[in-house]
């Protein structure tokens, strides 16, 4: 099938969009910059080469690509004339779905990257198998269809949608199914899932967009699924249906998925976190879109809520198992639960509160999870995974959903194709334009081509990060060009840990620690209250620039209010969290001290975990210890393993 250019796709397909707004910072698209040596190459391979399928194979195996064939082949026999027999799924949850979908749109954001044949074919069949299992009026959800005489799961309703609110997760296959679509449509240009899409988006439109009818889904993530359509298809029914979705909320609803309030007056981080923050992220595109600043007030002081006081030193969120939620204020056990899925949902939200604002401070939060508290969330072979990602582990425990130690897959196994399709476009978080200036948020060693000012831009970044600060940058242009480069300078290079006093360094130094080397003398450096370093001036062809973030040791001090942390110190270095691991598995458990006094040096090994900068701590009268980044635990076997230490024995 011939492909169409991707820009007449999107006319033949669009209208006139009663909204003109769209985000003030305009990310530039992940398949515009590649990755191309370094720390997140090595992630990336793997995740292509390994993780993507793995997840396929997964997704066969364990049935979840058997339901749609079921659903399928009992509305063949019903259209036939059989009746009185329905038949059970295969696996155990009506969301299941969704990780086949999921799957499709993290491999199609590898088809992005790098044309595969035999990837996009087995994707076609399985678009197949998802289309043959739609019923004709557009509904989408293999538990209904395979078994429609009665509801074959506790969750699922007699009728349609009237679980949604409570566990039916009818409207979370239909979110993850239309990310889906517009990935392999993007990816491929075929219309095959797309078209899956737009028939149960009418459905939906039918049934919940003429004002009759308001449910309040239980699951979000609908209202980016349908943002993501609008955005594809020019058709604001799609952001309409959003806002609706959104509107339903409370008050008098469950906490625990975020109904207890209208969205517009919430202020809390509150309920299951993951369902939290895709809904928080859906406001965000909402607000951007419509205009709607009560959205931006509320996800605003949500976002001060969850970085003053929810937020664990690895960027994890959802403090509590019981409900997969966010703790009280300041209830940041140790052993927290910090969900991989809310790890990555924390980071899309702040990435969309970047794109409302331009601050730095919220690309900071999500540096932080990316490289510890989402990054733990896979193994250095890629192909196991965690559910949770607590702060310490006593060698022992099932704590990952009956398994101890990271998993090959899960009975509800939302995290790994997750993790899957936010590895496969992280370089979406890279860069962003907003008239002159050009923003780089993650420093990665990357090729990128961006425009700014109207004019291409090509920009490459050489670095070791994160454990080298050295970044080099190269500007290739036609021409001589002005425009602002706006280089994020880390909370963490300001010894701001994070953006408010949840925590802290235990020293701070009055300089500022970045160094920069220009090789234009036609651009100057200022630095604005919003987290950048702008160079602003006329650029030439070959412009280089060198930006030096200082890798310091930094001892780590949780807010008073931390039960957990007090007396505690950790380390980081740059934007990483370290760990010790306790390879000696001795009794009993406990976290060893380090003092303040204590020497601490960091140490590249080229060999170890991949290649990591480990830390040295010497103790006087103790033996020494050496410290790993927190992302790599659980790569050595199952051992204990500490993020915060006692500064006495
Ligand atoms: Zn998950």
């Amino acid at each position: 099938m011939p492909r169409l250019p991707r820009s007449l796709a999107v006319v033949a397909l669009g209208c006139t969009s009663l909204f003109a707004g769209d985000y003030p910072f305009q990310p530039v698209p992940f398949n515009a910059v590649r990755i191309t040596g370094g720390f997140w190459q090595q992630k990336q391979e793997v995740n292509r080469a390994v993780t993507v399928p793995f997840a396929l194979q997964q997704c066969e195996e364990s049935g979840r690509l058997k339901n749609f064939d079921l659903a399928a082949e009992v509305m063949r026999r019903r259209a036939a004339g059989e009746t009185g027999f329905q038949i059970q799924p295969p696996t155990i949850y009506p969301f299941d779905d969704t990780d086949a979908y999921k799957a499709i749109e993290g491999a199609a954001y590898v088809l992005s990257l790098q044309r595969d044949p035999a990837l996009e074919a087995t994707l076609d069949a399985w678009i197949a198998r998802i289309a043959a299992a739609q019923e004709p009026d557009g509904y989408l959800y293999t538990f209904r269809t395979m078994h429609p005489d009665s509801p074959g799961h506790k969750w699922v309703g007699a009728k349609r949608w009237e679980k949604d609110p409570d566990l039916s997760h009818e409207l979370y296959n239909c979110g993850h199914l239309y990310e889906a679509g517009v990935a392999y449509f993007q990816a491929t240009g075929k219309r095959t899932l797309l078209d899956v899409c737009l028939r149960n988006a009418e459905l939906l439109w039918h049934d919940f967009g003429d004002g009759q009818r308001r449910i309040a889904p239980g699951h979000q993530i609908v209202e980016i699924g349908l943002v993501k359509l609008y955005r594809t298809t020019g058709d604001e029914r799609w952001l309409k249906l959003a806002q609706i979705f959104l509107d339903a909320r409370g008050p008098g609803g469950a906490p625990y998925s975020q109904q207890h309030k209208r969205v517009v007056d919430q202020d809390e981080a509150v309920g299951h976190a993951v369902r939290a923050n895709y809904m928080y992220a859906g406001m965000a595109d909402v607000a951007a879109l419509t205009g709607d600043t009560r959205y931006l007030a509320a996800i605003t002081k949500i976002w001060d809520n969850v970085v003053s006081k929810k937020l664990y030193l690895t960027g994890g969120a959802g403090a509590l198992a019981r409900g997969e939620a966010y703790g009280a204020d300041y209830e940041l056990p140790h052993d927290g639960y910090n969900e991989t899925c809310a790890a990555l949902a924390l980071m899309n939200w702040n990435h969309r509160m970047f794109l409302l604002t331009g601050e730095a401070k919220y690309m900071d939060v999500l540096e932080r999870t990316a490289f510890n508290g989402f990054l733990s969330g896979v193994s250095a072979s890629g192909d196991r995974f965690f559910y949770p990602n607590p702060l310490v582990y006593d060698g022992q425990k099932k704590n990952n959903h009956d398994h101890a130690g990271r998993a090959p897959w899960f009975g509800c196994a939302c995290c790994p194709p997750n993790l899957m399709r936010t590895l496969a476009s992280l370089t979406g978080y890279f860069y962003a334009v907003k008239d002159e200036s050009l923003y780089v948020n993650f420093y990665a060693t990357s090729e990128g081509v961006v425009t700014v000012a109207g004019t291409q831009v090509k920009i490459s970044q050489t670095t070791d990060y994160p454990w080298s600060g050295t970044i080099r940058f190269k500007l290739s242009l036609e021409k001589p060009l002005k425009f602002s480069l706006k280089l994020r300078l880390p909370g963490w290079s300001n010894d701001r840990p994070v953006p408010s006093d949840l925590y802290a360094y235990s020293a701070r130094r009055p300089d500022h620690g970045w160094g920069l080397k220009l090789s234009s003398e036609t651009v100057v450096p200022r630095q604005g209250g919003d987290g950048y370093l702008a160079l602003v001036g006329e650029w030439q062809p070959g412009d280089t620039v060198e930006l030096e973030l200082p890798m310091r040791v930094h001892s780590v001090w949780g807010n008073e209010k931390i039960a957990a942390t007090r007396g505690q110190v950790a380390l980081e270095r740059g934007p990483i969290v370290y760990c010790y691991e306790d390879l000696t598995d001795r009794q009993p458990v406990e976290a060893p001290a380090i003092p303040a006094a204590a020497n601490v040096t960091p140490e590249r090994q080229s060999s170890s975990l991949g290649g990591v900068t480990v830390l040295k701590v010497e103790r006087a009268g103790a033996e020494p210890l050496t410290l790993i980044p927190y992302f790599a635990w659980n790569n050595r076997g199952l051992h204990p393993m500490h993020v915060w230490f006692p500064l006495q024995p």
